[in-house]
């Protein structure tokens, strides 16, 4: 009740904010016949005029009506397709920055050329944002007609393109690609080492279409630009693959034997609290064990009362008790898997100490105090117990990653093997992302576990997530079917407002309520019998299926029965265009993952319409309602006729891992037969109930991540302005004085003790300081130290810096010296953020591992965080300045350097982490005493 009057509102809300646009819309109406009166040249003269208008002060909501007849009539010239009303509707919301939801089939491709056109008039360049290279290709060919006849330039970004090309697409008016090509031109950009080589001009205004697979999916995880490290961790991942295996094998026995009993019990019908501990065991052990999955499915009841005792055990905190049997836990709500003692004992072997980590900060305070030990063993026993730490994490690392792979990823669902690959797919569109790899060490367990090449280890070199990476275009806008769902989200992140705009055409698409079966086998065998009868009738099908692995099963179902079928998957996208241009047709059955889900468009076949339109079928609900809709959306397309059903099973993983008591309530009491299908109010209801609550996970992931990126991203955003800055060469010369004056300011205020009679002043740190930073030793007389102050030191080493550096520029040409003092600082600035980004990657994890007590892990983040970021930028002023003053240059001669080359991996995945690697050695603060042990401050002796 409280819903519908809250919808209600909304509704009208949604009604007068498309009201306000109708004025604007009518007036590109009023203009038609005007524009129609034109002739080709006079229409191209269009352009021009614009330009002009606005560079006269004219804005761009002045211009939109015109603007807008313009790209109308051209498209009607170029194309033979005349924008409809509601095009232009959803072309005023985009201009607005608004998110438009048009619903499939709509025409959104077409739509978007209309505020592309008008806000790049300015000069300024629009970008089109694409889920996939087939589709930026596609619609920047087929809208570039529009585009080229009106005298505007298009260009495109793909995958495999090389520098010269990008920068010219980036350079024409309009520029079509994917999230992640931009994202990673933005990325790389800021790592060159000069601004000709960068591709990309000011984020202006972008457009992104499927906007909620680009905003809201993707965004789980952020881009890395990764190169490879010194020694990799590749070692641990083969030796340890043989003891993983051995681990999988003891757990399988004791699960079975483990099941043996328990059904042993139940045929005695000892459905007692024994029976469903040991139950509550195999579901802690092997949540997927098919066995267990029967016997749950045969008695819905037992899985509720499985879970009851699961929290119960837990509140009381003896469910290690039970764990404790086991040798790994799985927990498939939060995708985690864990060994427990006894796994942790298997795993050692004959090696106690193999997992254990040892105390670094006890065991160098041990070696120092042992009096037995000269300096030399000290240092060498420090050396051993460094490598013995870093082996042991190292070792710990491998294993867990490869529990991972082993427990909670699948070939031909998570991934698929291709070429002595490991290539990812992705979980909400189905396709395979090729050259991404899964951060922190996963992708190499997962190598090693499919028995192909384990890659290097990598550490990231430039990050950043999809949420903020758009935030920084100064107008963003987006398109999708599917937007609603998502409107809080929108608001909350992006500041984006959702608009609905009507269909084109009533949508008379019936969808049907979902079935449920008990089990997946009944489900599977019901829906090949609809397909048969489906096509047998001579009416399209398209069977949406949650993975590759069960588009292949439904595929074998088919071929048993003789029924012809495509199968759309990630393996086989070649032939996307092609299968996907015949499911509309007489007959033809479609067995698609969620791939078929967006982009390509579904035409129906001469007849079709009369047996109803295209079906659609789903095999299984998708955590998120919106994937289901996409599904759904590719039927009833501008008013055709169509229709849908989804097949659930209480083995479906939805309804097993989040589906609620209710629903298996429910099914206990209106008792489900074999091969017998319920359909319930309640339960759909109930489904939808446990969508959202994984809807409200994931956004609870998105949050998290950007949260934390938000901390990294007032960094990035400095280091990056300072960057650009450096490759301008804008008063190079004052921003280095400013470090020499702030440098020395610090030096003289840490050493010296303004307490202290000057002639005691201990000199000897600040000259090693001195020495090591601006390459001079100071010089006073005896009589003239006896006159300083602190202030007076200061002003002294300040003139003998600067006279140092204007030596220094008078014996290098001033080209060069220009070019040394940007080179001194671009690589102070990238060396020291790749080591601070793997520095917040620790803290990160360190905080999360920390996570006790009152302490908002956030604030704790972002305090230290500021403090390291403060001690890098420190750090960055000597290092530039060492450069600057120590290096050697031959008169006349242009020192060659340039960016370096590092072969880079571009990867987005991972599970929601942002740690691809660790240290090797246990990080020491910039003001802790230095782990040598010579007592003074590690930024002071070996850290400089
Ligand atoms: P969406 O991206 O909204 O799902 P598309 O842009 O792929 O839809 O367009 C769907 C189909 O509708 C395309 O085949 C396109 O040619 C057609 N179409 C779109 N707009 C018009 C129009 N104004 N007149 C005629 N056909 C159109
Ligand atoms: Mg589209």
């Amino acid at each position: 009740m409280i819903g519908n009057v809250f919808k209600s509102i909304i509704g009208s809300k949604n009604e007068r904010e498309l009201k306000a646009l109708a004025p604007q819309a009518a007036r590109v109406n009023e203009l038609e016949p005007q524009f129609q009166g034109l002739n080709d040249t006079q229409l191209r003269a269009k352009t021009e005029e614009f330009k002009q208008r606005i560079a006269r002060g004219e804005s761009l909501d002045d211009v939109l009506p015109e603007a807008y007849a313009a790209v109308r009539e051209a498209s009607v010239r170029v194309l033979g397709m005349r924008h409809f009303d509601v095009q232009i509707v959803g072309g005023i919301a985009l201009h607005q920055g608004k998110i438009t939801e048009m619903k499939t089939g709509e025409g959104k491709t077409l739509a978007a050329t209309l505020p592309l056109y008008l806000n790049a008039l300015p000069g300024h360049g629009c970008h089109l944002v694409t889920v996939n290279d087939y589709l930026a290709k596609r619609d920047a060919e087929w809208m570039g007609g529009i585009y080229g006849f009106l005298g505007m330039s298009v260009g495109v970004i793909v995958h495999d393109m090389d520098d010269q090309k990008r920068k010219a697409a980036y350079n024409s008016d309009i520029t079509y690609g994917t999230n992640n090509e931009f994202g990673f031109d933005y990325l790389r950009d800021n790592m060159k080492y000069s601004s000709e080589d960068c591709v990309q001009r000011d984020l202006h205004f972008a457009i992104v279409d499927e906007v909620d697979s680009i905003l809201v999916d993707e965004a789980r995880t952020p881009l890395i630009i990764s190169g490879p490290i010194e020694r990799g961790e590749d070692i641990f991942y083969a030796s340890q693959k043989s003891l993983i295996i051995k681990l999988k094998q003891h757990q399988d026995r004791i699960i079975r034997s483990i099941l043996n009993n328990a059904e042993a019990r139940m045929r005695q019908e000892l459905d007692d609290d024994k029976t469903i501990e040991l139950l509550l065991q195999v579901k802690r052990g092997a949540p997927k064990n098919s066995r267990f999955l029967d016997i749950i499915a045969q008695e819905p009841g037992l899985k509720k009362r499985i879970d009851r005792t699961e929290s119960l055990l837990r509140s009381q905190k003896t469910l290690n008790l039970l764990d404790e049997e086991l040798y790994c836990i799985i927990e498939e709500q939060d995708h985690s898997a864990n060994w427990t003692d006894k796994g942790l004992k298997l795993l050692s072997g004959d090696q106690p100490d193999a997992f254990v980590i040892p105390d670094m900060i006890q065991g160098m305070q041990e070696i120092d105090n042992d009096p037995r030990l000269n300096f030399r063993e000290k240092k060498k026993r420090k050396r051993e117990l460094e490598i013995q730490y870093s082996e042991t994490s190292e070792r710990m690392h491998a294993s867990q990653q490869l529990i991972k792979a082993y427990w909670l990823f699948s070939k031909d669902v998570d991934y698929v093997v291709k070429d002595g690959q490991v290539v990812i797919v992705d979980e909400f569109t189905g396709r395979l992302m090729p050259g991404r790899r899964w951060s922190d060490g996963l992708h190499q367990a997962i190598e090693a576990k499919e028995g192909v090449n384990v890659a290097e280890e990598n550490q990231t070199l430039a990050t950043i997530t999809f949420q903020n990476y758009f935030r920084m275009y100064e107008k963003l806008a987006g398109m999708t079917g599917t937007a609603d769902t998502e409107a809080p989200e929108f608001k909350k992140i992006y500041d984006l407002d959702v608009l609905v705009i009507p269909t084109h055409k009533k949508m008379i698409r019936l969808n049907h309520p979902d079935v449920i079966y008990k089990t997946e086998r009944e489900k599977f065998k019901a829906a090949v019998e609809e397909i048969k009868e489906l096509h047998r009738k001579g009416q399209p099908v398209l069977v949406g299926t949650i993975s590759i692995e069960k588009s292949e099963m439904l595929s074998k179902m088919l071929k048993r029965e003789g029924i012809k079928h495509q199968v759309l998957n990630a393996k086989n996208h070649e032939r996307e265009a092609e299968i996907i241009a015949m499911a509309g047709q007489k007959g033809t059955v479609t067995i698609s993952t969620n791939m078929a889900g967006r982009g390509t468009d579904i035409v129906l076949g001469d007849g079709i319409p009369e047996l109803g339109g295209l079906h659609i079928m789903g095999t299984e609900r998708h955590e998120s309602r919106r994937i289901d809709n996409q599904l759904r959306g590719r039927s009833g397309r501008q008013g055709d006729l169509g229709s849908s059903r989804f097949y659930l099973s209480l083995e479906d993983d939805l309804m097993r891992i989040f589906g609620s008591e209710r629903i298996a309530s429910v099914m206990d009491r209106l008792g489900m037969e074999e091969d017998q299908p319920i359909e319930h109010q309640i339960i759909s209801r109930a489904i939808e109930g446990a969508q959202k609550r994984v809807e409200g996970i994931n956004f609870n992931i998105r949050k998290n991540l950007l949260e934390y990126d938000d901390v990294m991203n007032q960094q990035r955003k400095v280091i990056y302005g300072q960057r650009q800055a450096i490759l301008k060469g804008d008063h190079l010369k004052e921003t280095i004085q400013d470090m020499i004056d702030e440098l020395v300011e610090t030096a003289v205020l840490e050493n010296i003790d303004s307490n202290i009679f000057p002639e005691e002043w201990n000199l000897g740190p600040l000259s090693d300081y001195t020495y090591h930073v601006f390459g001079f030793v100071p010089t006073f007389s005896k009589a003239e130290i006896k006159d300083l102050t602190q202030e007076s030191l200061i002003e002294r080493l300040k003139q003998q810096a600067i006279a140092t550096y204007e030596r220094r520029e008078q014996q290098i040409d001033p080209p060069s010296f220009l070019f040394l003092q940007k080179i001194a600082m671009l690589k102070a600035v990238d060396d020291l953020w790749m080591d601070h980004l793997l520095g917040m990657d620790q803290l990160k994890e360190g905080i999360g591992l920390r996570g006790y007590g009152q302490m908002d892990p956030l604030k704790e983040y972002q305090k230290e965080g500021y403090n390291m970021f403060l001690s890098m930028v420190e750090s960055i002023k000597e290092n530039t300045l060492r450069t600057l003053f120590r290096i050697r240059i031959a008169p006349q001669e242009q020192p060659s350097v340039e960016a370096p080359k590092k072969k880079m991996v571009l990867s987005h995945g991972g599970d929601g982490g942002m740690s691809p690697t660790r240290r090797k050695t246990p990080k020491v603060g910039r003001n802790d005493p230095c782990p040598c042990g010579s007592g003074k401050k590690y930024k002071h002796c070996c850290g400089r």
